[in-house]
């Protein structure tokens, strides 16, 4: 399984993702969660990512690149991946496709969560996340159900940020939709509704 999950942030891409490991044993790239690591270990590319994530801006291209590249050669990725958040615009698709392909491998198809952006607004306004596992729930949990940790709002979900990101996916992200349309790769599933639902949805979509 080599598949690539399409959406706009809050679609829950990074809860299917979590799901399909979980079943598939297939390794997780979520670039995001990828950079708030390198944001809070302080390394130098955390440093030099964050004032473009705390804007809800792209992350410059090559600096993603390298970490996707990076994780697609480590020995977890060889059983299949599920990028997660990347890629987000045709510079980082392409690249994408010419790094697999030297690689000999390629994708098998590309996942829209296709949620409406009404839903969307709602869900990260509420969306919480985990400082210690980085398990995402809503404003309703005062604690992690997985681990216990502290539960927090990232700073890109709030209010301020969330109209710019969803502006970025739309002018960024979502012309990728048509570039794998074009693969004959998309796929679409209704990520509207219960969490399990979603998930029985997108295999039945997937062919799982
Ligand atoms: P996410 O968790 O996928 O919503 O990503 C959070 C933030 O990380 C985004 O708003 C961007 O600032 C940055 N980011 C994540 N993935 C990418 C990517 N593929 N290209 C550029 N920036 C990214």
């Amino acid at each position: 399984m080599n598949l690539v999950l399409l959406g706009a942030p809050g679609a829950g891409k990074g809860t299917l993702a979590q799901q399909l490991v979980a079943e598939f044993g297939v390794a997780h790239i979520s670039t995001g969660d990828l950079l708030r690591a390198a944001v809070k270990g302080g390394t130098e590319l955390g440093v030099q990512a964050k004032k473009y994530m705390d804007a809800g801006e792209l992350v410059p291209d090559q600096l993603v690149i390298d970490l996707v590249k990076e994780r697609l050669a480590a020995d977890d990725a060889l059983k299949g991946f599920i990028l997660d958040g990347f890629p987000r615009n045709t510079m980082q698709a392409v690249t994408l496709d010419s790094e697999l392909s030297g690689l000999h491998r390629e994708l098998d198809c590309a996942l829209l969560v296709d949620v409406a952006s009404d839903v969307i607004i709602g869900r990260l306004s509420a969306r919480r996340a985990c400082r210690d596992c980085g398990y995402t729930g809503t404003a309703a949990d005062e604690t992690c159900p997985k681990c216990g940790g502290e539960m927090y709002q990232r700073d890109d979900d709030k209010p301020e940020t969330i109209a710019n990101r969803l502006d970025v996916y739309e002018k960024n992200t979502a012309p990728l939709v048509e570039y794998y349309r074009g693969q004959g790769k998309l796929k679409i599933v209704d990520g509207t509704g219960a969490i399990d639902d979603v998930y029985a949805r997108a295999k039945e979509v997937l062919g799982l």
